[in-house]
C-alpha cells in the first residue's frame, strides 16, 4: 500500500511559499493566541453591579474570549494558497514533450 503516487507530484505544482504546505497561517489579528482575557469582566467570567453579580456576557462566564478573525483557531486558512498548501506555477510549455516521449514514435511499419 504504498503511496509512490505521492513522490510523481507534477512539476507545475510546488510547496506554497507562505505558508510553507501547511496551508494555514497564523492569524494576525490574535498572533497566534485566539485566547484573550476578556476585556468586560478580566478574566473573572463575572460582572460586578450594584444590584448584584452577573456572569459575563461576553464571555459567557468562561473568562476569555475567542478571536473572531480565526474563530478560535489561532490560524486561517492560507490566503496565498487557499488552504491547499501548495500553488500552480504556469509553465509555459510543459506539455508536448512529455507527451509525445509517452505515445511513442516508433514505426512499426
Ligand atoms: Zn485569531
Ligand atoms: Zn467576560
Ligand atoms: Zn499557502
Amino acid at each position: 500500500m504504498a503511496m509512490l503516487s505521492m513522490s510523481m507530484a507534477p512539476q507545475t505544482e510546488r510547496v506554497c511559499p507562505s505558508c510553507n504546505g501547511s496551508g494555514t497561517m497564523k492569524c494576525n489579528v490574535c498572533n497566534g493566541s485566539p485566547r484573550s482575557r476578556c476585556p468586560k469582566c478580566q478574566g473573572d467570567g463575572k460582572v460586578y453591579t450594584e444590584s448584584g453579580t452577573y456572569e459575563c456576557g461576553i464571555c459567557e462566564g468562561c473568562g476569555y474570549v475567542e478571536c473572531r478573525n480565526c474563530e478560535g483557531k489561532g490560524s486561517v486558512n492560507c490566503s496565498r494558497c487557499l488552504g491547499r498548501g501548495e500553488i500552480q506555477e504556469s509553465n509555459g510549455n510543459s506539455n508536448g514533450t512529455l507527451n509525445s516521449l509517452q505515445n511513442g514514435n516508433f514505426n512499426w511499419n
